[in-house]
């Protein structure tokens, strides 16, 4: 395999419903920053159906181009028809680095193109970098439990892949006045060559707390003690419009559902606002919530690792500093009148 060949910074698209999924616009910011020193062009790859549209938001996001597959066997997601696509794309135009969003479908797409390429893919990077001497892609990620920070290389095959979590990386401003090329390839599958066939589409309408777009989020961990005192939390979330998270061991207790863990295992959030309470700042839950732009911790350890990543912290018993809060909020709330906007 000759290296030199593979040019460009490639971005997976992945559209919902003719919606694009945030973590690719992240991707393209991130995308955009190593196209930029590797000198290259970031390019959005798009598959779907009647999905043309999409191509303009792509570029107003920061790509110079869009590969575009448009046939009705791409109308939903399924392994084998996204990966004939993708791995038509892939070995036409040569891509040295291509990056995925780490959601279900990109998890899925990205290890079964890695698979057929016989490349090297490294999955839930939280950090990305190019050596532009080498042209190496430096994808870092939590590894031994989160005690240490990797960071992977593919120095002899090609592409380099990375799936990227959702929340980790920014997407830059639309710029709906950006040029940019749009590439329409055709494949040729049929409906008879997918062997998964999708019958119908369920929403999950399970998931109570939204926790990845929350713009306040109050999150409790084993410092609350037992069960009853971590309603405190809910108290607090409750009054001032907040959703509801906590830590892995408080999902271990039984205190939440999984789905309102935060950290490695769990979300990644950006909130405004995240109280992180009774929780000691584990750097498996610190991963996920550390780009918060501000962090109130109430711990009773002064010396407790979440203070390294707070905004404000205030040192105390929660059991004695969260219903001071909830009043104080409450009587706030009493005297504006109505709810809590965060702006
Ligand atoms: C592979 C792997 C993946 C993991 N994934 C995740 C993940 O996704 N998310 C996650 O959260 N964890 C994860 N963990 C677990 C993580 O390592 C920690 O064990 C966990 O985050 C600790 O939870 P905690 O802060 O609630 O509890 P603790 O570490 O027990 O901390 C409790 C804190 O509460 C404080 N406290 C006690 N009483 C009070 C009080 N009355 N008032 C105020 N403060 C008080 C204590 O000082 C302490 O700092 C993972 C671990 C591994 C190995």
């Amino acid at each position: 395999m000759n290296l030199d060949d593979y040019r460009g910074v490639w971005v997976f698209i992945e559209q919902n419903d003719e919606k694009i999924e945030g973590v690719s616009l992240e991707l393209l910011g991130a995308g955009r920053k190593l196209a930029d020193k590797l000198q290259v062009p970031l390019a959005g790859f798009l598959l779907g159906h009647e999905v043309k549209p999409l191509a303009k938001e792509v570029i107003a996001y920061g790509a110079d181009m869009v590969y575009l597959i448009d046939l009705p066997v791409l109308k939903h997601y399924r392994t084998e028809s996204f990966m004939k696509g993708v791995m038509h794309l892939a070995k036409q135009y040569k891509p040295e680095i291509i990056l995925y969003g780490a959601t279900p479908n990109g998890k899925d797409l990205a290890s079964a193109v890695a698979t057929d390429l016989s490349t090297g893919l490294t999955a839930d990077t939280t950090m990305l970098d190019v050596d532009i001497d080498s042209r190496l892609l430096e994808a870092s990620r939590p590894a031994f439990g989160g005690n240490i920070m990797a960071t992977i290389l593919c120095k002899k095959h090609r592409p380099q892949m990375a799936t990227v979590r959702p929340k980790v990386m920014k997407a830059l401003e639309p710029d709906a006045s950006r040029l940019g090329k749009i590439i329409e390839e055709k494949i040729s599958v049929e409906e008879e060559d997918i062997r998964t066939k999708v019958l119908q589409i369920v929403n999950d309408v399970t998931k109570k707390a939204n926790l990845a777009d929350a713009h306040v989020i109050v999150c409790g961990g084993k410092g609350m003690g037992d069960l009853q005192n971590f309603q405190l939390i809910y108290e607090l979330a409750d009054t001032i419009g907040a959703s509801v998270g906590g830590t892995r061991d408080v999902v271990e207790a039984g205190w939440l559902r999984h789905e309102q863990q935060v950290g490695q295992t769990g979300e990644t959030v950006t909130p405004k606002i995240y109280f992180a309470i009774g929780i000691s700042g584990a750097i498996q839950h610190v991963v996920g919530m550390k780009n918060s732009e501000f962090i109130i911790a109430i711990n009773k350890d002064p010396n407790a690792p979440i203070f390294d990543v707070s905004t404000y912290g205030i040192v105390g018993d929660a059991m004695e500093i969260v219903p001071k809060l909830i009043a104080q909020f409450k009587k706030l709330k009493a005297e504006k009148g109505g709810e809590m906007i965060y702006v």
